[in-house]
């Protein structure tokens, strides 16, 4: 036989067959992923993983209940359990368990009527218009207000098997459209981090500004305290660290500097209550200062969406929001 490449779109790294560079591609999707690089577009991905799928992304809705299921299989299961039949008759019940398992339409109507139609092919979002990109930016992701919920301290983390450092992209991540490619990103997180306001339960301030890093930072609108009893609007203070003068009269700012992040993060505690101390020496993961003594950590928050919603009365979610940053001592 002769030798096939199956070589990687993106990368361009070689497999030795169609299952390993399906491995390869599955770890840029999966819930536990490899972070978006810029090279391995989601979207793409997808394409070349469910090409030749009829049943992938087919969708229903349930005759009873209204609930919208993926995939055909739930939604047999969902409505034979629940027996949501809707208008449809009752009695057909014998017999469908039979039929569910030899595998083919077992339920009293016609799969077409349950089926939601979908679009052929991928939508092609890009295409629109920027304002109307900009309407649905505003949709999903301006919320009005992000309230972190107090958080633990930070957690080590280790890398995988392989030696990778996975990131957490849950189903229900409600900032997904962000990492479906860089464009995307870069137009999405203009508004995102410049429309919500930031609300803190703790003194965690530090670990969001140089996680999200200094571009998003600059972007930044109000970010506040939770507790009313103390000077609430923090945007002054932090702005006030994002140019830092050192003593001999050069600038810096917290991203690249140990002793404004330190200052930074002084200042934040003795203007709140403190429960536990953060550390002075906290890193962006791309940071190029590491020293031995830092210990890559992980950021767990609660986080509510939209506790105020300004602009589409939408209900407040309840999401996580995780940051990873290495920490020294
Ligand atoms: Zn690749
Ligand atoms: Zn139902």
């Amino acid at each position: 036989m002769p030798w096939h490449a199956h070589s990687c779109p993106f990368c361009h790294k070689q497999h030795a067959n169609k299952d390993a560079l399906h491995t390869h591609l599955e770890q840029y999707v999966s819930e536990w992923r490899i972070p978006a690089d810029g090279a391995h577009d989601v979207l793409e991905i997808h394409k070349i993983l469910h090409a030749g799928d009829s049943n992938h992304g087919k969708q229903y809705k349930c005759p009873e209940c209204l609930k919208v299921i993926d995939t055909q299989k739930h939604f047999i299961a969902h409505v034979y359990y629940r027996k949501h039949y809707g208008k449809y008759l009752y009695g057909f019940e014998q017999g469908i368990k039979g039929r569910c398992q030899q595998g083919s339409w077992p339920l009293p109507f016609d799969e077409e009527a349950a089926l939601i139609p979908q679009r052929k092919g991928v939508f092609n979002f890009l295409g629109l218009p920027y304002d109307l990109r900009h309407m649905i930016y505003e949709f999903a992701l301006v919320f009005g207000e992000i309230v972190f919920l107090r958080n633990g301290v930070g957690v080590p983390v280790e890398p995988n098997q392989q030696g990778l450092w996975l990131q957490h992209n849950p189903k229900s991540n409600p900032l997904s459209l962000l990492i479906v490619n860089r464009q995307i990103y870069d137009e999405g997180r203009r508004l995102f981090y410049s429309r919500n306001s930031f609300v803190f339960d703790s003194p965690d301030i530090p670990v969001f500004l140089i996680a999200i890093s200094r571009s998003n930072a600059m972007l930044l609108r109000e970010v506040r305290s939770e507790d009313e009893s103390l000077h609430q609007d923090r945007t002054g203070l932090i702005r006030d660290f994002w140019v830092w003068e050192k003593e001999d009269g050069s600038q810096t700012d917290i991203w690249s500097d140990d002793e404004a992040c330190g200052k930074l993060v002084e200042a934040l505690e003795s203007d709140s209550f403190c429960f536990a101390r953060h550390p002075r020496r906290l890193l962006h993961l791309n940071s190029d200062r590491l020293s031995p003594n830092d210990i890559r950590k992980r950021y767990n928050f609660n986080v509510v969406l939209g506790r105020r919603r300004y602009e589409n009365g939408r209900e407040a979610g309840i999401g996580k929001a995780s940051f990873e940053l290495y920490a020294g001592l």
